[in-house]
């Protein structure tokens, strides 16, 4: 029997596979490093641990309000004061079951057919999978490696058409790790208010930044952009929670209850012990991050260190995230096993049987001149998996 046309159209996760893949090779006993998940090595702190605990116990194991709980609505709209200045209500607030599910609501509740969102290549491989499925266009805004994978506003701008509803922003970027300067964002802001266009601002990895001082939110650069704004964002990268799926929007009343809609007649709302759990990281607030953010950054140093003496790769420094992006065009051409080396899943695959290395290729980013490392891996397995990746590549004819 024939399955439903929507199938035809999306991919599955290539991120999830090759996750899956590394997992089930270790399960078989295999010696494989992995470089492919996008999820933090560190453990979730106990202080949430403890609080979605006490949360259980105390009883908290039935349907909460589809949106989340009312007083994490709140301590969502406070955290956002203190932090970024920025004013939301309660019901401008909706928690998710994972970001992922945040953006797939965004796009449901703003789309209909035709509608184009633009997505700036890299991009992180659910967000044209999911204008697909809401039945929207993805127009890829494709940037350069030598432009730092960062597009311009007159770029952007270039991109508008009378469909344009949305434009996609991931900074820190998955798969890049690239950061947009402040007077870029400015740009940005100018030209989506001018021609009225939301902005899907996905700052998920808006706390794993290498750099100097701290990021903020879109709204925060300028006023202006917040009616036309849906920060999305969640607690899998900055508090490790990725198995806990949750993740939040701040938007406009009307795209917040239109999310509401969807989520009511899909999934209602996320697990109620993990929205308690929540509820004390967003009290509390990253504190332990500064830790973190020190192993993650000797690791990227240790990384880009390695691919200085690897032949045909190349990488940019990522200013955040936790992921590098090399280049490994330079490998094409190249053969192994008695063939040549075309693209990054070519490469890909050497590297998985040849190194025991896993990496996720570039060409479902969008960018197939490159590969992804996540770097959420020990320093040990790390520095042992550069020197595998050294010791394939200069087997190479
Ligand atoms: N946005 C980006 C750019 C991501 O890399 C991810 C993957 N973790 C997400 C959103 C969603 O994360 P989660 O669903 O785990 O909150
Ligand atoms: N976002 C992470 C990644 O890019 C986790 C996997 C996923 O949800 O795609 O690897």
């Amino acid at each position: 029997m024939k399955l439903s046309d929507r199938l035809s159209k999306v991919k599955s996760s290539p991120t999830l596979a090759i996750t899956a893949k590394a997992k089930a090779m270790k399960a078989e006993g295999i010696d494989v490093i992995s470089f492919g998940a996008g999820e933090p090595d560190f453990d979730t702190p106990d202080f949430v641990k403890e609080a979605a605990i006490k949360a259980l116990h105390d009883g908290a194991t039935k349907y909460t309000d589809v949106s989340g709980m009312p007083e994490l609505r709140d301590a969502l709209t406070s955290y956002f004061l203190e932090t970024e200045g920025l004013e939301y209500k309660r019901s401008e607030t909706i928690f998710s079951v994972g970001g992922k599910h945040s953006l797939y609501n965004a796009f449901m509740a703003l789309l209909s057919p035709g509608d184009e969102v633009i997505i700036p290549s890299p991009y992180w491989v659910s967000y044209p999978e999911m204008v697909t499925l809401a039945e929207g266009v993805p127009v890829i805004l494709e940037t350069k490696e030598e432009d730092g994978f960062l597009f311009t506003a007159g770029e952007l701008a270039a991109k508008v058409t009378k469909k344009t509803k949305a434009i996609v922003i991931n900074t820190p970027s998955n798969p890049s790790g690239a950061v947009y300067s402040e007077e870029t964002l400015k740009a940005i802001c100018e030209v989506a208010v001018k021609n009225e266009i939301f902005v899907i601002w996905d700052e998920i990895y808006k706390d794993v930044y290498y750099g100097e001082g701290r990021l903020r939110s879109l709204p925060f650069y300028d006023p202006a952009v917040k009616p036309y704004t849906l920060i999305i964002s969640g607690f899998s990268k900055n508090f490790s929670m990725t198995g806990w799926r949750l993740g939040y929007t701040l938007a406009d009343e009307r795209i917040i209850k239109g999310m509401s809609v969807i989520q009511g007649q899909s999934t209602s709302n996320p697990t109620s012990f993990a929205q308690y759990g929540a509820l004390a990281a967003l009290q509390k607030g990253p504190l332990h991050l500064t830790e973190w953010l020190k192993q993650f950054k000797a690791r990227r140093d240790a990384l880009l260190a390695g691919f200085e003496n690897m032949q045909g790769v190349t990488s940019l420094k990522p200013e955040g995230a936790f992921y590098v992006f090399p280049n490994i065009s330079g490998l094409f051409g190249k053969k192994w096993r008695g063939e040549a080396l075309k693209d990054s899943y070519d490469v890909t695959k050497f590297l998985l049987e040849e190194a025991r290395v896993a990496v996720t290729p570039g060409d479902p980013f969008g960018s197939p001149g490159n590969i992804r490392m996540s770097y959420a891996l020990s320093m040990e397995e790390l520095l042992n998996g550069i020197d595998r990746m050294n010791n394939a590549v200069a087997s190479l004819d």
